[in-house]
């Protein structure tokens, strides 16, 4: 979907806001499930590098119109949006046909969309195991397989897949999500092998606690739930097993992206980076 913003300045990418060089100036990034959080936080500092972004997950038209015109006059690049449901491999085919027709290339996937659902595996729905496999495994399938084309026929790709500290360690209630988040990490390892002589890498981050609208919700019910003070939440509640103590930032993962979709990072591939304040070094 085009808005006044993005019809207007089609062509703007390639002259950047100030006339500075960008690293991304030129290529055409899509980050699944930004509408809010993390995958937001992605989209905007690709944008700040000069990608044009396409949007993609659920939310009131108007916020996500507003985001859209954000991004266009923060860094003067188009943000395109999709409502593709990352659950439907359909829809995420009609999505990438879409930005391949429009834009004539795809250069950057950020597989970022996810779900989470905590219950002992004894109790666990089955429809909730299907769901999470399908938005936080099978949809990266889906978006990668249906873009590599366009990479490989470009001799340039970058994918990066938003995995989480469950994709290295597992914690009890989590049964799909760990599943889910282990199995893209295998799925990392075979496309950046698989791409490696055609210059499309894969990696995949994993965050700890990230600071997003949905965890700044958490602490306070929790703090109410358990008469506790909001810091108390945050060091012994949230952060239990997070040494630093500290939530990392939309903004911190959306740097180590950029960096990873950059020229800098031609020779990362394969990875599972950590961004978790030491959680997984235990
Ligand atoms: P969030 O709930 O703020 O955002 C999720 C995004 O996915 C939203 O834009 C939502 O609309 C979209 N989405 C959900 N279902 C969708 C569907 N079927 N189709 C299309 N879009 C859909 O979550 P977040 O905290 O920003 O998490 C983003 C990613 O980061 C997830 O993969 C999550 O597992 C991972 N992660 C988050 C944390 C954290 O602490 N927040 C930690 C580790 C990993």
């Amino acid at each position: 979907m085009t808005t006044e913003a993005t019809k207007r300045n089609e062509d703007l990418d390639v002259y950047p806001k100030g006339g500075e060089i960008r690293n991304l100036t030129g290529r055409v990034a899509l980050v699944t499930g930004s509408t809010s959080g993390i995958g937001l936080g992605i989209a905007r500092k690709l944008a700040e590098q000069g990608a044009r972004v396409v949007l993609n997950g659920f939310g009131p038209a108007d916020a996500i119109a507003r985001e859209q015109n954000a991004i266009f006059e923060a860094f003067g690049v188009p943000a395109a949006y999709s409502a593709a449901d990352m659950s439907k491999p359909e829809a995420i085919a009609g999505m990438i046909a879409e930005i391949v027709d429009r834009e004539g290339r795809l250069d950057i996937v950020v597989n970022n969309a996810g779900v989470q659902h905590v219950a002992p595996i004894n109790a666990f729905p089955p429809e909730k195991w299907d769901l999470i496999l399908a938005i936080n495994l099978t949809a990266a399938f889906h978006t990668i397989r249906l873009s590599l084309p366009s990479m490989y026929a470009n001799g340039f790709g970058r994918i990066v897949n938003i995995a989480s500290a469950h994709g290295l360690v597992a914690s009890p209630f989590k049964s799909a999500y760990v599943a889910a988040k282990h199995g893209l990490l295998g799925l990392t390892k075979t496309v950046a092998l698989e791409g490696a002589e055609k210059n499309v890498t894969c990696n995949a981050i994993c965050p700890g606690y990230v600071f997003t609208p949905l965890v700044e919700a958490q602490i306070d019910d929790q703090a109410r739930a358990h008469n506790i003070s909001r810091e108390a939440v945050i060091r012994d509640v949230l952060l239990a097993q997070q040494p630093n103590k500290r939530f990392a930032t939309v903004e911190e993962i959306g740097e180590l992206t950029a960096f990873l979709c950059g020229p800098n990072a031609a020779s990362i591939t394969g990875a599972a980076l950590p961004v978790d304040g030491g959680w997984t070094a235990h």
